[in-house]
Order: structure tokens, then sequence, then C-alpha cells
């Protein structure tokens, strides 16, 4: 059996490894490693296979967050609504430009924002909500829109881990998740479900406006050389990132698919059991791309489960351990324990399984039978 990993970037590299190649060999070749043609170029590719009107690319999923944040013109003391459990980026790009993080509990169907916990989280303050497609099932994106439309609050989508899932409207529209709110943000680390070989993000807005203000705040605030008329960051992606990011766009809708499969046989094998609660697999919408793959073990050991996973060779992971309202950095008196009761739950529950483009039934039928093993022992 092939060498089981949380992720394979070896294998799927081994397949295109012509093409990215060439791809960055173009950028040597040419020696434009700065805002060189391939970024342009992805940032075309990017914006035809959204179906948004301006991709603004950056150094990384963090840097999107943040400038999506400053280009909205958050001042400090506003308050952003953002999700219990999740990646700290989300939180610490709120915390660092002096917002004030509002978190708030998830719902246990798909780990994602809670509808009903933002409701009750807006104040006159509020003026922001950051929901986070997490582990790259699309939230409910209408239900929030129109919350944001009824408290005239901006929408920031942290789509890090959902590039390609569709959101289902109920007028029977989808829209790629990611460019239903004013502003989106994602990533390019290289394990993410498009992913460069090294650190890549992007903003997604089909606000001119608000793209104009954008390109200016990653370019060190110019809208003209020398000319500084906002406070800025650097924050670029990079020819050769971008020239990867080329080659691997028109495999995206290829990827997702493989980890809607694999997950696919993943759920067939649990399904059913007692100690688990397998996510469910959505033929109808895509509007889950797997980026990882997560279960639930209800009335079980889960860290001997994952002890003995880990024993037979199996890489397994919990995200996330701890959630961000008991960090440390993000304590605040107002929160209360019971303000959380599933992300505290779910921190005791979750384990994420291998999950990646390359993973084969040999693999995916050691993987379940060795979970089954453990938990009927
Ligand atoms: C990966 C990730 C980020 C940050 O992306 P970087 O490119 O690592 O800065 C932000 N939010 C979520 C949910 C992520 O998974």
């Amino acid at each position: 059996m092939k060498k089981l990993q949380m992720v394979d970037l070896k294998s799927q590299y081994d397949k295109i490894k012509d093409t990215v190649n060439a791809s960055i060999q173009e950028v040597l070749d040419t020696n434009t490693y700065i805002n060189g043609p391939q970024v342009h170029q992805f940032q075309k590719n990017l914006e035809e296979y959204l179906d948004v009107k301006h991709v603004i690319p950056c150094a990384n999923g963090t840097d999107a967050l943040q400038i999506a944040m400053m280009g909205l013109g958050l001042k400090p003391g506003d308050e952003v609504i953002t999700a219990d459990f999740t990646f700290a980026a989300t939180v610490e790009v709120i915390a660092l430009l002096q917002l004030t993080p509002v978190l708030v509990d998830v719902n246990m169907f798909n780990m994602n924002i809670s509808i009903e916990a933002i409701k009750k989280a807006i104040t006159p303050k509020t003026k922001a909500i950051v929901p986070v497609h997490l582990f790259g099932r699309a939230a409910n994106m209408e239900a929030i829109m129109q919350i944001a439309k009824e408290h005239n609050l901006y929408v920031i989508e942290d789509n890090a881990q959902a590039i390609g899932a569709n959101c289902k409207f109920s007028d029977g529209t989808k829209k790629k998740a990611g460019v239903i709110g004013n502003v989106g943000a994602t990533s390019f680390f290289p394990s993410k479900n498009l992913g460069c070989y090294g650190d890549g993000g992007a903003i997604f807005t089909n606000d001119d406006a608000l793209a104009h203000t954008i390109r200016g705040i990653v370019n060190h605030g110019m809208y003209e050389r020398y000319h500084h008329d906002v406070v800025g960051v650097n924050s670029r992606l990079d020819s050769i990132q971008a020239a990867v990011l080329n080659a691997k766009l028109p495999l995206l809708d290829e990827y997702n698919k493989a980890r809607q499969n694999a997950a696919r046989k993943y759920t067939a094998a649990f399904e059913g059991h007692k100690n688990i609660i397998a996510p469910s697999i959505c033929e109808m919408c895509d509007c889950h791309v797997f980026h990882q793959y997560v279960l639930r073990i209800l009335d079980a050991d889960r860290d001997a489960l994952m002890q003995y996973l880990l024993g037979k060779g199996i890489p397994c992971a919990i995200y996330y351990p701890i959630p961000l309202h008991s960090q440390k950095a993000y304590l605040d008196s107002r929160y209360k324990e019971d303000h959380f009761p599933v992300t505290n739950q779910l921190v005791k529950e979750v384990i994420a399984l291998p999950m990646h483009t390359e993973l084969d039934d040999e693999q995916i039928k050691f993987i379940t039978d060795s979970v089954l093993e453990f938990l009927n022992k």
C-alpha cells in the first residue's frame, strides 16, 4: 500500500510535473518574479472560474482577510461576529485591526456559524459577519445575507477551505462560496484545495470601488506610484506561485471531485455506526468540497482512537482541539461557557482522517477498517 499521508502533495505533483515545471520555467526565463504576466493571468483565470468581477491576489490567506477588513474601512471598536470553531487566523486579524471580535457558536449539522447565534450577538456596534466555510462546506449564505441586509452589516467570507464549493439558494440559483458576501478571502497554502508551492492568497469582490481600494492597500496604499493615499501593506502573490496556480486551477474541479469520491467511500463504510457521525455528501449541489474529512466520535474514546490509528501508521488530526473563546489571546469576560455548547462538544468529538486527491481504495479500506476495528473492540 502507498504510504498514508494526511495530504499527499508529492503524488499529486508527480502527475502534473510537466505542466507545472513548464509554467515555472517561463517565470525563470522571463525573470518576471514580481507582478509578472503569470499573476495577471491567474487573476483573470480565477475571476472566470469564480464568476466574480474582481480577484486581487495577495501573499497569503491571513493577509487576504486582513486586507478585506481594511478595505471595508472597519474602525477600532467595531464589532465583528465570527465562528468560535475555526482556525485562529479569522479572529486574529479582527483583533490585530483593533476591531472587537465577537465569537459565536456553530451548528451541529454543518459545523458552520450558527444563524441563531449570529442574531443573538448583534448589537448597535456590530459592523460585519465573517462566516468561515469550514472543512470545505459552504455556510448558509442565504440566511447570513438576509441577516446582513436587515441589520446593514458587511459580510466577509473566509473561503480558505472551500474554494470551488457551491452555495445553493432557495430560488434554485448557485454561486461559488466566497463571492456572495461583500468580499471573500482565500488561501493557496499548499495543503488547501487549490494550493501553490509556498504561500499565496486572494481577495474577491463584485464591488468595483472596494476592488479599487483593495488594489491600493495591497501595494503600500499607492494608487499612483509614490503617492500613498491610505495606510497599506505589502502583500503580493509572487509570479512563481501564480505560475503553479495557473497550472493547477484547471484541475480544481477534478480535484474536488476526487475528494468527494474519497469522502463518499469513507462515509459509506461508517454509515449507521452507533459511535460515528460521518459527514453527509450532498449529491445535488457540490456544497462540500472536503478540505477535511471530519468525523464525530460519540460515546467512545476519541483520543484513544487517534493513538490507535497513529500506531497503525494512519495520520489523523484534531481540527480544532480548543475553542477560540478559550484561547488565551482571545479571552473576553463577556463570553459564558453556555454560549458555546456546540463548539465545546465538537472539540471533544472530532477527528480528521487523511483527505487529499490521491487516496486510493486500498488506503481508504485500510483506514475505515482500522477505525471500525477500534470502535468494535
Ligand atoms: C488556512 C486558513 C487561513 C489562513 O491562510 P494562510 O494562507 O495560511 O494565511 C485562514 N482561515 C482559514 C479558515 C484557514 O483554513
